[in-house]
C-alpha cells in the first residue's frame, strides 16, 4: 500500500503539481493531498485507509452521495448498451426534457461535456446573438477557464481586464468588464458608459467560488433591468447552484422574489451529470437556434451528451425530483451550518455561515461577506488550521476559504453529529 505522500510524490514526477486540477493540490491550505481509493455514501477513503465525511461531493456533484444504487445501476446499464456512438440517442432528450421541465425560462439547451465548455459557449452564443462582442463579469465569479473568462479588475471601468493567466493575450480580455459583485454603482457606470456594446453579463447567481456570497435582491433586480433596456443577455452560471440549492437553481429562488424573474441564457454542470463529465447551456429557443447547424454560430463535441454520463445525470435527476428531497437536503444543511455557528460561537471564535438547499459556506468573520475582497480579507490563517485540525478528524471540507461546501442526501444525522465533534475540538485548536 502506498502512503498519500508517496503518491504524491509518484504524481509529481508525471502530472504538473501531481494533480489534473489545480485546487486538488492543497496549496491555499497546505499539506498533502488526499488519494482517493474509493467513497461511499457521505464518506471517502483515500490510499491509506483513512476515512472521511466528505463535504466536497466531487465539488458538488456528488448530491445523492456516493454510489447511489439507482445511478449505479443507470450507468451499468448504459455501460452495457455501448460507450459512444457519435450520433443522437433518445437518452440525450429525455435529459433535455428532464432539466427543461424544472427550468422554465428555458425552451432549449444544449448538452457539452464540462461546466468551463457550456459557458465559453454560452458566451460564444450571446455574443453571436447580439452582434456584440462586450461582456460583463464580476470579480470572484468563476466560471471556468475559457480565455476571455480568466480577467481580473483593471485600475478603472474605461481600461478593461487584465489577464488572471499567462497565455491568455490582452487583446482576448480586452472586450471583457470585470465588476464588483454586488456593487450598484458601478453597474449602472458600467452600463452608462457601454450598454449599447454589452453582449452579456454572466453571473453565479449565488457565488459559489468565493464561498457563498448571495447576489443581493436589488442588485439582482437592477441587473435584469439594465440588461433587458440595453439589449444585453443576462447569463446565470449555474454550473454549481443548479439543481443544487434546489430543482429549479437559483434562478427559482430569485423568481419567487422577484415575479416575471428569468435569465436569458443559463449554464449548468455538475449536478446534471451525477459524477460524469456532463453540462449544458439553455434559453429561450429563438436565441438557441442561433447554435450550428440552424443557425451561425458554431459549437460541437465528439462526446456531447454521451450515452454513459447521460443515464447517469438522468438517474440523479430523477431521483432528486422525488417529492420532499430539496427539503430534508436544505434542513441537514441548515442543521450543519448552525451547529457549526454554535460551535464557533462555544469557542468564542468569530463566524459567521449561510446555506441554500445542499449547499453551504462559513467564514472566520463578523459579517457575511458581500464582494471577493471581503471574502479574501476574512481569516485566512484560522481557515487553514481548521481545514487540517478538521481533516485530522476524518472531515474533508473544501482545501481553500473561498470554495463553497456540499451536504448530500446521504450525511445523516450521525456524520452530521460527528462533523460537530470534530468542529468543537479543532476550533480549540484552532485559536
Ligand atoms: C465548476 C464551475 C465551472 C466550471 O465547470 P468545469 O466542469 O470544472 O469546467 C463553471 N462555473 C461555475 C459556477 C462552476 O462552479
Amino acid at each position: 500500500m502506498s502512503t498519500n505522500a508517496e503518491l504524491f510524490e509518484r504524481a509529481r514526477r508525471v502530472i504538473p503539481g501531481g494533480v489534473n486540477s489545480p485546487v486538488r493540490a492543497f496549496r491555499a491550505v497546505g499539506g498533502t493531498p488526499r488519494f482517493i481509493a474509493r467513497a461511499e455514501g457521505p464518506y471517502l477513503f483515500d490510499a491509506e485507509g483513512k476515512r472521511y465525511i466528505d463535504y466536497i461531493g466531487s465539488w458538488g456533484p456528488m448530491i445523492l452521495g456516493h454510489r447511489h444504487p439507482a445511478v449505479e445501476e443507470a450507468v451499468h446499464r448504459a455501460v452495457d448498451q455501448g460507450l459512444s456512438f457519435g450520433a443522437p440517442t433518445e437518452r440525450e432528450i429525455e435529459l433535455a426534457e428532464e432539466i427543461l421541465r424544472h427550468v422554465p425560462s428555458m425552451e432549449q439547451l444544449r448538452l457539452v461535456s464540462s461546466g468551463t465548455e457550456a459557458a465559453m459557449s454560452a458566451l460564444r452564443l450571446a455574443r453571436g446573438a447580439t452582434g456584440r462582442d462586450m461582456i460583463v463579469k464580476f470579480e470572484g465569479c468563476y466560471h471556468g477557464h475559457a480565455d476571455a473568462l480568466l480577467v481580473k479588475a483593471g485600475s478603472g471601468l474605461a481600461t478593461f481586464g487584465h489577464p488572471t493567466s499567462a497565455g491568455v493575450p490582452a487583446a482576448v480580455v480586452q472586450d471583457t468588464l470585470v465588476l464588483e459583485y454586488n456593487n450598484l454603482v458601478q453597474l449602472d457606470e458600467a452600463f452608462d458608459l457601454h450598454g449599447a456594446k454589452i453582449a452579456c453579463v454572466m453571473i453565479e447567481p449565488i457565488a459559489g467560488n468565493m464561498n457563498f456570497v448571495r447576489a443581493a435582491l436589488p442588485f439582482m433586480q437592477r441587473l435584469r433591468e439594465l440588461c433587458s433596456r440595453h439589449g444585453a443577455l443576462l447569463v446565470f452560471d449555474e454550473v454549481m447552484t443548479g439543481f443544487r440549492v434546489g430543482l429549479g437553481g437559483a434562478q427559482a429562488l430569485y423568481a419567487r422574489a422577484l415575479p416575471g424573474f428569468a435569465p436569458d441564457l443559463s449554464v449548468f454542470g455538475k449536478v446534471i451529470g451525477g459524477g460524469m463529465p456532463l453540462a449544458a447551456f439553455g434559453g429561450k429557443r429563438a436565441v438557441m437556434e442561433q447554435l450550428a447547424p440552424l443557425g451561425p454560430v458554431y459549437q460541437a463535441g465528439t462526446l456531447s451528451g454521451n450515452p454513459v454520463a447521460t443515464a447517469c445525470g438522468l438517474a440523479t435527476l430523477r431521483e432528486i425530483a422525488r417529492p420532499g428531497f430539496f427539503e430534508a437536503l436544505a434542513a441537514r444543511t441548515r442543521q450543519l451550518v448552525a451547529g457549526l455557528l454554535a460551535a464557533a460561537e462555544g469557542a468564542g471564535v468569530a463566524m459567521c455561515g449561510d446555506s441554500e438547499g445542499g449547499m453551504f459556506g462559513f467564514f472566520f468573520a463578523q459579517a457575511l461577506p458581500q464582494k471577493y475582497a471581503e471574502v479574501m480579507a476574512t481569516d485566512s490563517a484560522r481557515f487553514n488550521r481548521f481545514f487540517h485540525a478538521m481533516l485530522d478528524r476524518g472531515v474533508y471540507l473544501a482545501p481553500a476559504l473561498y470554495e463553497a461546501g456540499f451536504v448530500s442526501a446521504a450525511h445523516g444525522e450521525s456524520e452530521l453529529q460527528a462533523t460537530l465533534a470534530a468542529a468543537r475540538e479543532s476550533l480549540r485548536l484552532a485559536d
